[in-house]
């Protein structure tokens, strides 16, 4: 090779993408990222972003609908669509509009087009007004990215069988809904939906809902579905699923028939690797997803792949941490490895799932000694003010670190800093237990559960 016209060549412009341009620039690197949509990817346009503005809403119709519990009296008179999202594109282009600025002002070249590799180090793209244009790097990044997951034998039409991407587009809330996949995709639309007044049923072919989580909290969340009205077939797989003209027709493998006006068919996401030369120039793939060491090399010493494309967590923050170490590690400076079991997830549902580390099943498998404690959150004052139940499961080495923390309630998602913290700088029990939560928060449950596992409960019975 010649001198690269670049030090690095980014496909793909979400999480991973940006977050390896924006950080190699940030180290002195000539940088091009390829985007042949918009800048900031799924997570921004079709994925976290709008959903949360979606359960935003959903949350105000709930406030409202039970604001008389709080001695508020007020109507719900209907969920103006529009409004909605109006709301959510709003957010959605006010983060564009800044994430287009910071990349323009790292001296970041954004080609708009469709790229694919057509050697080692180098993409070459097709521009959206025809020409091609051949950019060379001494390294290229894949984040293409996923798409979202279609089989188990079901034809999505984009009509009565859709994805997320079509489940965001609605210009109305179904009447009814069956939502296949009780992940966390599936239990957020399942929120926002039945707030909108949706009859939701959720199927989900494992024995409970978000089956990655620790079972107490994938309980807490189906107890609190039950109460909100929202239907769970648990354990059933779908056998078929049938468009009609006026809805569609879902028989599941124990016989059972359901039907509603759609069916939201939410089982994953599968790796964007189509189409973009990986055979070509000797990158490997294990079922779609592209082969990685733990820093994100694949098997060509130039070519690197991050975020949704390889087999880790598809999450925007498990991308931007693939980002950010390939572009370190490219700069010379020795980054840490991601310790995946450590990474912080969360379900925006209603009530919120939040966890990080290792659930009791899990810790068990890993060869732990296990204590646990679960504290309920009847006992936090600040959740009986907002009128929320749950809980604080702390999850711990015998005389060791906490392995895993894992929260149900309203916004226990803005308490899972704390509990990565813990996790990952491998507190103990007692050495949390020392710091002083304030009060009324819903902080001082996670107070609470550590003195309990250190065994001077507060608030909580010995
Ligand atoms: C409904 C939904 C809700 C979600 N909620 C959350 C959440 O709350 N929290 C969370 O952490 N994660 C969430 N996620 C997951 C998160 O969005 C992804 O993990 C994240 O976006 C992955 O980033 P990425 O860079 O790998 O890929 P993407 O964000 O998919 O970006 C890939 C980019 O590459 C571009 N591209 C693809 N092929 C080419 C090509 N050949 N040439 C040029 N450009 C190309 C695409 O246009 C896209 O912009 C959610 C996902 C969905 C679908």
């Amino acid at each position: 090779m010649g001198n690269p016209q670049y030090d690095l060549v980014v496909l793909g412009g979400g999480s991973g993408g940006y977050a390896a341009a924006l950080r190699a620039a940030e180290l002195g690197s000539r940088v091009a990222l390829v985007e042949k949509d918009k800048l900031g990817g799924t997570c921004l346009h079709r994925g976290c972003i709008p959903t949360k503005a979606l359960l935003r809403s959903a949350e105000v119709a709930e406030t409202v609908r039970h604001s008389a519990k709080f001695g508020v009296t007020s109507t719900l008179d209907a969920i103006d669509f529009a409004g909605v999202d109006k709301h959510k594109q709003s957010v959605v282009n006010g983060l564009f509009r800044g994430l287009s600025g910071l990349v323009a002002s790292r001296g970041i070249h954004v080609v708009a087009g469709t790229g694919r590799l057509t050697s080692p180090t180098q993409v070459t793209v097709t521009t959206a007004d025809g020409p091609e244009a051949v950019l060379t790097g001494a390294a290229v990044i894949i984040a293409t990215g996923s798409v979202p997951k279609t089989g188990a034998g079901i034809d999505v039409d984009h009509e009565r069988i859709i994805d997320s991407n079509d489940a965001l587009g609605f210009d109305h809330a179904p009447a009814s809904a069956i939502i296949l996949g009780g992940g966390a995709i599936g239990c957020e639309f399942a929120t926002a939906w039945n707030a909108f007044g949706t009859k939701v049923t959720i199927v989900e072919a494992m024995p409970n809902l978000l089956p990655l989580e620790d079972t107490a909290s994938s309980r807490a969340l189906e107890k609190a579905f039950k109460k909100e009205g929202i239907s769970t077939a648990l354990g059933a797989a779908v056998q078929h699923a049938t468009a009609r003209d006026n809805g569609v027709e879902v028989t599941l493998d124990d016989g059972r028939v359901l039907t509603a006006e759609v069916l939201l068919v939410a089982i994953g996401r599968a790796p964007a690797t189509d189409g973009i030369g990986l055979e070509s120039v000797g990158v490997t793939t294990t079922r779609g997803y592209i082969d990685v060491d733990p820093r994100c090399r694949t098997a060509v010493p130039t070519i690197y792949a991050v975020g949704d494309v390889i087999p880790t967590l598809q999450l925007a923050h498990a991308g931007f941490a693939e980002g950010i170490l390939v572009a370190e590690t490219l700069a010379g400076l020795q980054p840490d490895e991601i310790d995946y079991a450590r990474i912080p997830r969360i379900t925006y549902s209603h009530p919120e799932v939040a966890s990080v580390g290792l659930s009791t099943e899990g810790a068990i498998a890993a060869g732990h000694e296990v204590m646990d404690v679960t504290y309920d959150l009847a006992g936090n004052g600040k959740a009986r003010i907002l009128g929320t139940s749950g809980l604080v499961k702390v999850v711990a080495a015998k005389d060791g670190p906490v392995l895993g923390v894992h929260m149900v309630g309203e916004r226990v998602g803005e308490l899972l800093a704390e509990a990565q913290l813990v996790v990952n700088w491998d507190a103990r029990p007692d050495e949390v237990a020392q710091h002083i939560h304030p009060h009324p928060t819903l902080s001082e449950a996670i107070g609470e559960a550590h003195l309990a596992l250190a065994g001077k409960p507060l608030h909580a019975h010995a």
